[in-house]
C-alpha cells in the first residue's frame, strides 16, 4: 500500500472559440463594432458573446445595423470584465453554461468521487473502471485526524495492507493471470473490487460548465464539506480564478475558513 500525499488536479481542456465562425456571424449581422478581446480567455469571450446576442447589444443602437443593435439600447457596457460582472450581478447564469472546463483528478478516493457525481446539472464524468482495471496496489490519502494520530495511522496501514493482500490472494485463487477470456477476467476483477476500501485512490475526469463549477466550488469548499473534497475543489477554484478571472470575479476565498464564497455573502 502507499500513502497518497495529496490528490492532484489537472486542467486538461477548456472552451475555445472558432474564430472563423464567430467572424462570419458578426459579418452577417452587419459587422458590429465588437470583437473577442485577445487578452481575455476564449471561454469568457464566448460568455460575453452569448449575452450580447441575447440583448442584441453588440454596440449602441445604429439604424444602419438593425441585426446587430437594438433601438432600446442607447449605450452598451464595454469590456469583458464589466460585462461579465453585470451578468453575474444580475444572475443571468445561463450564459455561463456555454463555457466549460475539464479536469482530471488523480489520487482521489472513491469517497470523493461518490460525492462529486451527485452534482448532475451541467456535469460529465468518466471514472476509472474497477471492472476493467485490476487492483494490485492500493493507495490511500489520510485525512487530518489520521495524519495526526499515530495509532490511527497504524490502523489504516494495517487494514489497507491486508486488503491489498486480499486482492492478490483472490487473483491467485482464481488464477486470473492464466485466464484468456477478457470477459471472465472482467467478471472476476469486478468481484475483487468489492473487497477494496472506499478510501482507495482512483482517477476521474470531470467536465463542468462554468455555472455548475461556481455552484460546486461554493458548496464543496464550505466548512461543512469533507476535508478531501474541500481541498480538491479548492484547487479547482484556484485554477478557475486564474484561468477565468472575469467569470469568477465575484468569488473570493475566505482567509479564515478557506471556503470560496460569493463576495455578496461576505459578512
Ligand atoms: C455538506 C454537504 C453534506 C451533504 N450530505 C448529504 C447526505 O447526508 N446525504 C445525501 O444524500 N446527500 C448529501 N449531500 C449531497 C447533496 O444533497 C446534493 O445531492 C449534492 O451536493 C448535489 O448538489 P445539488 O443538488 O445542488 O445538485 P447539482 O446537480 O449540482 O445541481 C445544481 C442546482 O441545479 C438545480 N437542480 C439540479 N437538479 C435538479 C432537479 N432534479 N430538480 C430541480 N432542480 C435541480 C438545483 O438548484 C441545484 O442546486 C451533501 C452535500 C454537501 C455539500
Amino acid at each position: 500500500m502507499h500513502i497518497i500525499d495529496s490528490p492532484k488536479v489537472y486542467l486538461v481542456a477548456k472552451t475555445t472559440l472558432t474564430p472563423n465562425g464567430l467572424d462570419q456571424y458578426l459579418q452577417d449581422i452587419g459587422n458590429p463594432n465588437w470583437r473577442p478581446d485577445p487578452d481575455v480567455s476564449d471561454t469568457e469571450n464566448l460568455i460575453e458573446a452569448a449575452g450580447r446576442m441575447c440583448y442584441r447589444s453588440w454596440e449602441s443602437y445604429d439604424p444602419d445595423k438593425p441585426d446587430a443593435t437594438n433601438p432600446n439600447v442607447s449605450r452598451v457596457r464595454n469590456g469583458n470584465e464589466g460585462y461579465l460582472g453585470n451578468i453575474l450581478a444580475s444572475a443571468h447564469g445561463s450564459v455561463l453554461e456555454h463555457a466549460s472546463a475539464t479536469f482530471i483528478l488523480r489520487g482521489v478516493s472513491r469517497v470523493l468521487t461518490h460525492e462529486l457525481v451527485r452534482h448532475r446539472a451541467g456535469m460529465a464524468y468518466s471514472q476509472e473502471s474497477l471492472r476493467y482495471v485490476r487492483l494490485d496496489k492500493l493507495g490511500v490519502w489520510l485525512p487530518k485526524p489520521v495524519r495526526e494520530n499515530q495509532d490511527a495511522r497504524e490502523t489504516f496501514r494495517t487494514v489497507v495492507t491486508y486488503l491489498e493482500k486480499v486482492q492478490r490472494d483472490l487473483a491467485d485463487l482464481f488464477d486470473i493471470d492464466h485466464i484468456k477470456s477478457f470477459k471472465t477476467k472482467k467478471k472476476l476483477t469486478s468481484m475483487f473490487r468489492r473487497l477494496a476500501p472506499i478510501g482507495l485512490g482512483t482517477t476521474i475526469m470531470v467536465t463542468g460548465n462554468l455555472r455548475a463549477w461556481r455552484h460546486i466550488i461554493a458548496m464543496r469548499t464550505s466548512p461543512a464539506a469533507e476535508e478531501e473534497i474541500r481541498g480538491v475543489v479548492g484547487q479547482i477554484a484556484t485554477i478557475c480564478k486564474q484561468e477565468f478571472p472575469n467569470a469568477f470575479q465575484d468569488m473570493i476565498q475566505d482567509p479564515e475558513t478557506e471556503a470560496w464564497i460569493f463576495e455578496h455573502q461576505k459578512v
